[in-house]
């Protein structure tokens, strides 16, 4: 293998975890190139909540200067009752969080953290994007990975030491490990639209919730949540229901009844909002069981591809920040994939499930009806602030080894 493509890296994918794995690794030195299947690189997608196990990495990669003129720091974070509007407990966030876990807590459009990565890996040299290429095949060789790429129906072949499936939860990449897992549909479906603050449901909103925080909205049948993006300009709103399997992508239509069906007996107000807030995109939610294989050789899958996991708590975003920047440390640090790749997953693994968990008991608990509710509020109201946020530790104060990113920084 020539030494120009043991230090090589070849990325499916350009979404959060691909983009971050290229700065990632194109700061330890190597020279990356991404493939990205969409001819552009849209504003897709909508609100991101981005804690501090995430942040800390992004001021590690350079990223954050870029992000945080168009990213707010909630003040809290707040459970109200979805019927009787009454909040049942408040994180502090702002600088509390900030103190606490070393790194801020954000809430951005989705949007402009892509925009904040591709920015930080257009200053960087050593990586390249190529966008209409999909990378549709792989063959693995001792020591170098061949990738076929169709770019326009046709389709090439590109080497480099190890390929990084970052291609989302309908990854192709996936296809090519064997015994990994499959993305199924969890019944749950995710409705999304952002409002101004000017606008009528802007004006409903401020009426209910707090435009300088993350609420959540309990109730049995639903949950919503809101919270401010675009510099504090638009509330991003997420509501969650049971539903049909509606698409394998994410462009799915689905009857905004099953979202008003699932509202009643909450609030007049909070369905006064959702009926004000002009159109609702509804989501499918799919999920990749993360005890699955992510890697095979040469290959390692980040993010979705991996894990895709249910929003329940905020993490999937997160999630792929760390793979992505813990991938690069370990292959960094020692070179022989045969050894650090196993090493990497067995530790990703660990961490991803028990932050699966974590969103299956949110969701228990924010969809709990009669006694266990009520059994809930009463924990809720008993546990200190301190309390509340301790039990938060161990997943937002979770930090890359010392070791990264230290000398060859560009
Ligand atoms: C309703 C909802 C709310 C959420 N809220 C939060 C939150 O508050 N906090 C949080 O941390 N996370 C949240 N998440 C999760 C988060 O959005 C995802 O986990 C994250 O975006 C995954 O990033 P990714 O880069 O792995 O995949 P993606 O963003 O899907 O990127 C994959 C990229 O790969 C490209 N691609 C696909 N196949 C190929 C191929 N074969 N070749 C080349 N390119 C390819 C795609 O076009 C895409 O650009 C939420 C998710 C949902 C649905």
């Amino acid at each position: 293998m020539t030494d120009e493509r043991s230090r090589s890296i070849i990325i499916a994918g350009a979404g959060i975890a691909g983009l971050t794995a290229a700065i990632a690794f194109a700061r330890h030195g190597f020279s990356v190139q991404i493939y990205e299947q969409a001819p552009q690189l849209e504003a897709f997608g909508a609100g991101l909540q981005l804690s501090p196990n995430a942040t800390h990495i992004l001021r590690e990669l350079g990223v954050l200067p870029d992000l945080l003129p168009y990213a707010v720091r909630p003040r809290a974070v707040e459970l109200r009752d979805a019927a009787t509007l009454k909040t049942l407990t408040a994180i502090q966030l702002g600088e509390a969080a900030e103190q606490r876990w070393k790194a801020p807590y954000l809430v951005v459009h989705r949007a402009d953290l892509r925009s904040a990565l591709l920015a930080v890996a257009d200053r960087n040299d050593r990586i390249g994007l190529t966008t209409a290429a999909r990378i549709t095949g792989l063959q693995q060789h001792a020591n170098w990975v061949e990738a076929s790429v169709n770019s326009a129906g046709s389709v090439s072949e590109v080497s480099a030491n190890m390929l990084v499936g970052a291609d989302g939860v309908w990854s192709a990449v996936r296809n090519m490990v064997r015994t990994a897992a499959s993305s199924r549909f969890t019944g749950e479906l995710a409705w999304r639209t952002t409002i101004a603050l000017d606008e009528s449901a802007g004006k409903v909103f401020a009426a209910i919730g707090s435009s300088d925080s993350v609420t959540a909205f309990l109730h049995p049948r639903f949950h919503l949540i809101a919270y401010p993006i675009s510099k504090g300009a638009k509330i991003n709103l997420v509501a969650f229901t049971k539903g049909e399997r509606i698409a394998d992508n994410w462009s799915g239509n689905a009857d905004i009844k099953i979202l008003t069906q699932a509202m009643r007996n909450t609030s007049p107000k909070l369905q006064e909002l959702v009926n004000s807030a002009g159109v609702w995109t509804a989501w499918p939610l799919h999920s990749v069981d993360p005890n699955g294989s992510w890697t095979a050789d040469r290959v390692a899958l980040v993010g979705d591809a991996a894990h895709a996991m249910t929003p329940f708590a905020a993490q999937g975003a997160a999630m792929a920040i760390e793979d992505a920047a813990l991938l690069a440390d370990y292959v960094a640090n020692d070179g022989k994939l045969a050894k650090s790749l196993p090493l990497w997953e067995r530790q990703r693994k660990e961490r991803v499930n028990k932050v699966v968990r974590r969103g299956a008991l949110n969701h228990l608990a924010w969809h709990a009806a009669g006694p266990v509710a009520l059994a809930r509020n009463l924990i809720l109201k008993l546990r200190s602030p301190e309390q509340l946020a301790a039990d938060l530790d161990w997943l937002y104060g979770w930090r890359l080894p010392d070791s990264s990113f230290v000398n060859d920084a560009p």
